[in-house]
């Protein structure tokens, strides 16, 4: 079968390697679209260190059964997988936490992952990780339940309420799934702040949110605006490598929360204003498999409108150029189609 093969940081081919075999209890997939992400994107170009080599990357996977049952499907089922393969009986897999497992193992990263005509899962947690599609659903946007269920994670964490007003920094497709899912849960006002002019054009028109090019605007300027000076309830840190300091925190309204949702570099923000005004910060990481299971029933009940994510589509052989449009910023989110 063709599969995406990572040999070393930057060394992805595609290659003609023998299918896997489920182990017993297990089942196959066919995979039939793989979506990329930011972090498959950096990891693939610069690699991490508990990666081993080789691997086949790719956690945001649907597919079709073709061998196996369990976990409430049959061969022939339209699924979509949660991409962790957790321990089910630690301290946080059993109090509902299981993105935080123990022992969790990882689709793409510490387990070979979906960017593969094949993929075969292991039996433990199948009546977990895997949720069946609606019939006629589209495997390409449901690629995108595994990333909306971490901005679940992370809003859940961060308590977003009907009526808040919700600030998110950075306008990638994450920052675009949050402001999609604080809208569904009743924000007010969604302030998307983003600095990159590919990201300003890739979003412009878009009536979800309201945008701050902050590469030209002030943030704290366009927030005292937007919230006649009351500050936002929430603010989420949906890009890497944004710099925290305390001008953030004055941009929070008494009692709100910002939430660390992208791997932040090493700040120091002062604790004086978090204690004076009752803020709090919240990190959050992935996504629990109920929350998975969450974000599938959202994009099925419909209502949602996910398709202009996908700005790239490809057959595996693609896969290179599909990498460069992410890390690249050419458009929003590729995905890689089977089937
Ligand atoms: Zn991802
Ligand atoms: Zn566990």
């Amino acid at each position: 079968m063709r599969a995406a093969v990572l040999r070393g940081p930057g060394l992805l081919e595609i290659e003609d390697i023998a299918p896997p075999t489920p182990p017993p209890g297990g089942i196959l997939l066919e995979v039939l679209a793989c979506s990329i992400c930011g972090t498959d994107a950096r990891m693939v170009a610069r690699g991490h260190s508990d990666l081993t080599y080789p691997r086949i990357p790719g956690h945001e996977v649907t597919g079709r059964i073709v061998e196996g049952e369990g976990g409430g499907v049959d061969v022939g089922d339209l699924v979509q997988v949660w991409p962790g393969i957790a321990c089910g009986r630690c301290g946080p897999c059993l109090r509902g936490r299981d993105n935080q497992c123990r022992e969790m193992e990882i689709l793409g990263f510490s387990r070979d992952g979906g960017l593969s005509e094949l993929l075969a899962l292991p039996p433990e947690g199948l009546d977990r990780g895997l949720n069946r599609l609606p019939p006629g659903a589209d495997p390409v946007i449901f690629t995108l339940a595994e990333p909306l269920a971490c901005c679940i994670n992370a809003q859940w964490m961060a308590g977003v309420s009907p009526g808040d007003c919700v600030l998110i920094l950075g306008g990638g497709p994450l920052g675009v799934l949050h402001s999609i899912l604080a809208r569904r849960l009743g924000a007010d006002l969604v302030l998307l702040a983003e600095r990159d002019g590919r990201r300003i054009r890739q979003l412009a028109g878009r009536s979800n949110f309201r945008l701050i090019d902050s590469s030209v605007e002030s943030l704290a300027g366009s927030v005292e605006e937007e919230t006649d000076g009351e500050g936002v309830d929430v603010m989420i840190i949906a890009a890497p490598g944004i710099e925290l300091d305390r001008s953030h925190l004055d941009m929070l309204s008494p009692g709100g929360r910002l939430c660390v949702f992208s791997g932040p570099g090493e700040v120091s923000l002062p604790l004086g204003p978090v204690h004076y005004r009752d803020l709090t910060v919240i990190g959050s990481h992935g996504c629990s498999s109920q929350q998975n299971r969450m974000a599938v029933e959202m994009i099925a009940k419909g209502g949602i409108d996910l398709e202009w994510l996908i700005t790239f589509r490809s057959s595996i052989e693609g896969v290179c150029q599909a990498f460069l449009h992410a890390r690249e910023r050419h458009g929003l989110r590729a995905v890689i189609v089977g089937g």
